[in-house]
């Protein structure tokens, strides 16, 4: 197999042969680079290679060209290429452009001409997108390959338990793809004991659960220490930032999730208001970025590992695991942020995994290709994934209660949906019943205006109603609220259960529950603002809490 290519696209002959000869000079071991002298001959470059069966890991194109401009090339990429990073070439004047096609072409990243020097301010961006390439990236012929149903509610888990922890695979449907049973045959497995994970050495796993999937690929799931200084139980944003600072700060800590770092962030297929990403960003390379800072400061995570109860035993923690053990700490951090609320329309609970999923889209979308899916729920995640699928999907409803999105959802969300023509909103309707014979096959949709119900084909539903806090296994001594989000700080003086119970001669720190060493960190805690950036810094924060209790013990 060829090289992965890097795609130059430049009019100015001078220019194009300086972009070509920096890449060369770093990255020619790895890549190929092409170039092309006008966005005809680069959208032509970009057929053939798809031909070919080559692959196509970034594509740099300046803006300004006769005929064909940049931002068409780079969107155009992204048919054929949907991993391609890209990148538009823009001289300083013409930073508007490069802000349009943030949104129009999906651009990873704008480079200002003229880069020099390269070191400084051309290699370090290129580095950074083909790492985040080669995360996502599977070789055709190699890596760990996924055979199954597409509508089993066991592939699914799978597929979300590896997607969500990074971990590239290869998915073949075994009624779909051709080279599915040949795969199975090589590996002696039947068709009937599917899903079946193939990993590269040709061992296999059937029906495997994630635990033996992460046993096999060498994840570690048992704690290196007997006594931790934190422990933080979630991987969400507020997690992740609370182990990159208290790694960093030499506190012996551990990070754990019952499911994949990243938390609901991790499904959200663009971030468009974390700082310091003009062009937005996804969930999993948010993910991926901080669990490489926080392991690459010293912090121990372990997934996947469920919290299922906390005890306090003279001043220490002991945190119950659902695999039956125990971890001892001396603060704990609960950063389990909230799920979503279960949709309670007959059908809905039944399909489950085979055709209704909720709060993430990523997985399932690519295989939805020119099929017709149901979007439940007006909030921003629920628009973020209506734009998501749309590039797959042939129909998208957004079905809500509501007159319009104009109270739920962002600005900027509501205008990007106007402007794809496949997305339509469906206002002041319900979803009253899922039908389907093993997968979801129809929709009944009852219209609030008239009463009336109308039956239409669908082939997916994503359900985004609501959430509900995940702090049922902290024991009653951590106060909550009516709703089970927990209380601190100072929202605990209120609560006269409260004030019985604390027995130190200070108020609770501002992030500190109802039992002394033990805080609550974005979206469980009360009055929480539901943000990324939120959760990233009070999980930030509490890492001084900690050490402001530790000197005090
Ligand atoms: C699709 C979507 C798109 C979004 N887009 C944006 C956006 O563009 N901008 C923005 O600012 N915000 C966005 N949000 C909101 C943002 O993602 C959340 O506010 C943020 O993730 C909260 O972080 P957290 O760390 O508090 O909790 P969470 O992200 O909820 O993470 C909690 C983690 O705890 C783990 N966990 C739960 N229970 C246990 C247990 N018992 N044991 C072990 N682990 C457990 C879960 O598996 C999860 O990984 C979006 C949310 C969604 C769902």
């Amino acid at each position: 197999m060829n090289k992965p290519v890097l795609l130059v696209v430049d009019d100015d002959a001078q220019v194009l042969a300086a972009v070509r000869r920096d890449l060369r000079a770093r990255y020619r071991e790895s890549y190929m680079v092409v170039s092309a002298s006008s966005g005809e001959e680069a959208l032509a470059t970009i057929r053939e290679l798809k031909a070919r069966g080559d692959a196509l890991a970034l594509v740099i194109s300046d803006q300004r060209m006769p005929g064909i401009q940049g931002t068409e090339v780079l969107a155009r990429s992204r048919e054929a290429y949907p991993l391609a990073r890209r990148v538009m070439l823009t001289a300083y004047s013409d930073i508007d452009a490069a802000i349009k096609a943030i949104n129009e072409a999906h651009l990873d990243h704008y480079l200002s001409k003229p880069w020099d020097p390269p070191e400084e301010r051309l290699f370090p961006v290129v580095d950074d997108l083909l790492d985040s390439w080669q995360a996502e990236y599977l070789p055709e012929a190699s890596g760990l390959r996924l055979v199954g149903h597409q509508w089993s509610p066991q592939s699914h888990a799978i597929k979300d338990f590896l997607a969500s922890n990074l971990i590239p695979y290869r998915w073949l449907d075994i009624e779909r793809n051709p080279d599915a049973p040949a795969l199975l045959d090589a590996a002696g497995v039947r068709a009937d004991g599917l899903p079946v994970l193939i990993f590269e050495d040709g061992s296999v796993l059937r029906s495997p659960e994630p635990r033996e999937v992460a046993a096999r690929l060498g994840r570690p799931l048992s704690a290196a220490y007997d006594v931790y200084d934190l422990v933080i139980v979630g991987a969400g944003p507020a997690g992740l930032a609370a182990a990159v600072y208290g790694a960093s700060e030499g506190l012996r800590t551990l990070l754990l999730d019952r499911h994949a770092p990243g938390g609901q962030a991790g499904s959200s297929s663009r971030i468009e208001n974390y700082l310091g990403f003009p062009a937005g960003v996804s969930g999993s390379e948010l993910t991926r970025r901080a669990v490489t800072q926080a392991q690459r400061l010293g912090a121990e995570f372990l997934v996947p590992l469920e919290a299922i109860g906390l005890s306090i035993d003279a001043g220490y923690k002991r945190l119950a695991l659902g695999d039956g053990r125990e971890i001892i700490t001396r603060t704990l951090l609960a950063a389990t942020g909230m799920s979503y609320r279960e949709h309670p329309a007959p059908g809905v609970a039944e399909h489950a995994g085979a055709g209704v999923y909720y709060g993430s889209s990523s997985t399932e979308a690519p295989v939805l290709a020119g099929q017709r899916v149901v979007v439940v729920g007006g909030g921003n995640s629920a628009g973020q994934s209506a734009m998501y699928l749309s590039r797959y999907a042939k129909d998208v409803q957004i079905v809500v209660r509501s007159e319009s999105l104009r109270d739920t959802m962002s600005q900027y969300l509501i205008d990007q949906i106007a402007r794809t023509p496949n997305v339509r909103l469906r206002a002041r309707t319900e979803v009253e019943r899922v039908e389907g014979n093993g997968r979801v096959e129809r929709v009944a949709f009852r219209s609030n205006a008239d009463g009336a119900t109308k039956v239409e084909e669908v082939d997916a539903v994503f359900v985004f109603i609501g959430t509900r806090p995940r702090s049922d296994w902290l024991p009653a001594g951590v106060r909550r609220d009516a709703k089970g989000f927990v209380l601190t700080g100072r929202d605990l003086l209120a609560d006269p259960a409260h004030t019985k119970g604390w027995k130190e001669p200070r108020e609770p720190f501002s992030l500190e529950t109802s039992v002394p060493g033990v805080f609550a960190a974005g979206d469980i805690r009360a009055g929480a603002m539901n943000r990324v950036a939120s959760a990233v810094g009070e999980g930030s924060m509490v890492v001084r809490l900690v050490h402001d209790y530790l000197a005090l013990t």
